[in-house]
């Protein structure tokens, strides 16, 4: 099926958000349009634009509608979100309590919907930044197979490759940027270690216990950006 027929000035937005084969009734592209026409931009003066039926400059907002969301578009560009996280350092820090003040289930209800939304529509090995610092734990059967790929001893390839984490009794790689990454390819990603399949966690429970590690990810993952952001506006957060 098509996309949502919307007015112009956000039917690039909703492409991005509404994959191409859903199957949307009459009443659902009725409820989405109205609940677009509702949306609150962050900018007063988007509001102008808005109701002039304008171009919508900058789509700062997200509406849930059903199980249909309508999301910011994906940020990809990596020199960007990293200036953003400079910018909106304080205003991170402020989310940070504000999440604290809600229930731990219904944000991870959140989170966990945003983490596919946004998972689909992110291809890692288009990116590869988490790399350039992620030091993997690796457990003992990831060693093994590491070390058979470099055809060295169990022994050699932990004293040349490994390093030991003390606190958590285990051992990482300890290149960094990572021994395995080739431009921004992971060269072994099929048998990457379980913790670079995990990264950047988004998936797990009791997301506001885990906000100051997700707000340190914000700047390199764009994973974990996209879903911050559209966090705080499903939320409605305000700051400053
Ligand atoms: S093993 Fe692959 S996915 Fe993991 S940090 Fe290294 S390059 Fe990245
Ligand atoms: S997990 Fe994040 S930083 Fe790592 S490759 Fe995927 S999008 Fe990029």
């Amino acid at each position: 099926m098509g996309y949502i027929k919307v007015p112009g000035w956000c039917q690039n937005h909703i492409n991005q958000a509404v994959p191409a084969n859903r199957n949307l009734t009459f009443a659902r592209h009725s409820i989405l349009r109205m609940a677009l026409w509702f949306m609150i931009p962050r900018n007063p003066s988007d509001v102008m634009d808005l109701e002039k039926g304008k171009k919508f400059g900058t789509f700062e907002q997200l509406v849930t509608v059903e199980n249909y969301i309508v999301m910011l578009p994906i940020e990809l560009d990596l020199s960007k979100i990293e200036r953003l996280s400079i910018q909106r350092e304080s205003e991170n820090f402020a989310f940070r309590m504000f999440l604290k003040g809600l229930d731990s289930i219904v944000v991870d209800r959140k989170v966990h919907r945003l983490h596919r939304e946004v998972t689909a529509r992110i291809n890692c090995l288009d990116c590869g930044n988490c790399c350039n610092s992620l030091m993997p734990r690796v457990e003992e059967e990831e060693i093994q197979f590491l070390a058979e790929l470099d055809k060295v001893s169990i022994e050699d390839y932990t004293r040349d490759h490994l390093d030991e984490d003390k606190y958590e009794a285990s051992l990482f790689i300890k290149s960094s940027p990572c021994r395995y990454l080739d431009g921004k390819r992971c060269t072994i990603y099929d048998h990457r270690p379980k913790e670079c399949r995990e990264y950047p966690y988004t998936h797990r429970r009791r997301f506001v216990f885990r906000t100051l590690s997700m707000i340190s990810n914000y700047s390199i993952c764009p994973i974990v950006f996209n879903i911050i952001e559209n966090l705080k506006a499903e939320l409605n957060f305000r700051h400053g």
